[in-house]
């Protein structure tokens, strides 16, 4: 449609070459269509030109000095998105490949994702172009607090409330919430991801892994079905991935692969998740690792991986669980799964699947949900722990995750009402979007040009 194709040309003149971005703000765009024809307020109150359009970008130079004396440059970033519907709230993401593109298009789909989960939060999303493999613990710590020492002044815990994501979780979460008290002299909730002994919530850790499985549970349920006995590929074997897995045994499903940026695990009989946990969390392992303690687990290095894909979806599997990183399953991949009798994708990951890939799962009409949805358990569980700092509470394991569960149940309602009332129950990606754009931009009208 004129409206979202002219906004679309727009951004790409006022933000060149931002692959990434315009790939998430083109599929959100396409699915508006049904609420942009009907209701003239979207567009006679740029909506849609001021939510592609971030309310603040912050860059800035992080320096510091490694373990040999040497000083270091990275380039930060803050990207405060929306908020129309609450403070700022999003992940920190460090690894080499962060640019202005990557954390434009994280900000913007969390904007959506958060007003999926019904929960008074706005946008955000940051980073760093740095890369933790390798450093030691105390390079971490010097690069964490260089790099507070920037964001402090623009964060705060009713304005903008910081995560982990890629390379960034309780450790790191730490060092910055040590610099942050530092430099404001106050100890605010102004970082979730926390540890236990200062501020943390229980079941947060777990929470986007548990909150994918509800999600995929759910979706099952909706077609009669269930995840037991289910076996499935999951790729990724960090925070998200593991807490998959570790839900998907406790459900009676059979988790049969991981993977890390070096390759790809597969094991018949099902993931060790104790020996996965161990490699991974405590000695900073690699998959190689674990592949030579389960000799009966097979291991695909990178090199060896399809030139038109990643080698984790050709297996067979019913359900897939992409839990990695942006655009890895490709369309070869997706016509893979669909041809090893794949019937659900559910994405712990932010936009793992292409939109070509994305596109043959909606033709095939499997069960397939976005990670908007499927992954947002993870920010409504920060949620929590913000809830619990400012009262000074602590909730029980059981009490986190049993409202994790209701949340996630509630974004799958929300969903699949709106899908099902756009006349494409089983367009999750129609229905995440439209759900989470009405409240917005409800928001948006509501508080006037801003
Ligand atoms: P993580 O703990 O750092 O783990 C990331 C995993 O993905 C690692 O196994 C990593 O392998 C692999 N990976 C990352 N970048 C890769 C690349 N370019 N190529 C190949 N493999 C790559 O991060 P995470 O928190 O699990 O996040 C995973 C995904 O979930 C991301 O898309 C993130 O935005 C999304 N997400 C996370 C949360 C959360 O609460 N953590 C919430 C919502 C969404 P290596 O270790 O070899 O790099």
């Amino acid at each position: 449609m004129p409206y979202t194709h002219n906004t679309i040309v727009k951004l790409q003149k006022s933000s060149p070459a931002q692959t990434e971005f315009y790939q998430a703000v083109e599929e959100v765009l396409d699915s508006l269509a049904p609420v942009l024809d009907v209701d003239s307020r979207f567009c006679q109150h740029a909506i849609i030109e001021r939510l592609v359009e971030p309310e603040r970008q912050i860059m800035f130079r992080v320096a510091w000095v490694d373990d040999n004396g040497n000083v270091q440059v990275n380039k930060g970033y803050r990207v405060q998105f929306n908020s129309a519907l609450g403070p700022y709230k999003g992940g920190i993401r460090f690894h080499p490949s962060v640019n202005a593109s990557i954390i434009k298009f994280l900000g913007f789909e969390q904007v959506l994702k958060n007003a999926l989960t019904g929960l008074p939060l706005g946008g955000a999303k940051g980073g760093a172009n740095f890369d933790p493999k390798g450093k030691s613990d105390g390079e971490i710590m010097r690069f964490c607090q260089a790099f507070m020492s920037e964001l402090y002044r623009h964060i705060g815990p009713t304005t903008d409330v910081p995560a982990g994501d890629i390379g960034v979780g309780a450790r790191e979460i730490g060092y910055m919430f040590g610099q942050y008290k530092k430099l404001t002299n106050s100890f605010d909730g102004v970082l979730t991801g926390k540890d236990l002994l200062w501020g943390g919530s229980l079941a947060r850790k777990e929470a986007t892994g548990y909150g994918c499985v509800y999600f995929a549970e759910h979706m099952l349920e909706g077609n009669k079905d269930s995840l037991e006995g289910k076996e499935c590929l999951v790729s990724g074997s960090g925070n998200v991935a593991i807490y998959t897995i570790e839900k998907l045994r406790e459900l009676g499903a059979k988790p049969v692969s991981c993977s890390d940026s070096g390759g790809t695990i597969y094991q018949k009989s099902g993931i060790d998740v104790q020996s996965l946990k161990q490699i991974k969390e405590v000695e900073q392992g690699r998959l190689s690792d674990y592949a030579k303690r389960h000799p009966d687990a097979e291991y695909i290095s990178r090199d060896s991986y399809p030139d038109d894909g990643h080698a984790v979806w050709r297996f067979a599997g019913q359900v897939a669980f992409p839990c990695a990183t942006q655009n890895e399953l490709t369309a070869a991949d997706a016509k893979a799964l669909l041809d090893n009798g794949c019937i659900a994708v559910c994405e712990g990951a932010n936009m793992p699947c292409t939109a070509e890939a994305a596109e043959l799962f909606i033709q095939a009409k499997i069960a397939y949900a976005p990670g908007k949805a499927a992954n947002a358990g993870g920010v409504a569980t920060s949620q929590l722990e913000m809830a619990q700092n400012a009262s000074m509470q602590r909730w029980s394991f059981a009490e986190v995750d049993q409202k994790l569960k209701d949340i996630m149940q509630g974004i799958y309602q929300r969903t699949s009402e709106t899908a099902a009332e756009l006349e494409q129950p089983t367009n999750f990606i129609l229905g995440a979007n439209i759900a989470g754009f009405r409240r917005v931009a409800e928001a948006m009208i509501q508080q006037g040009v801003v």
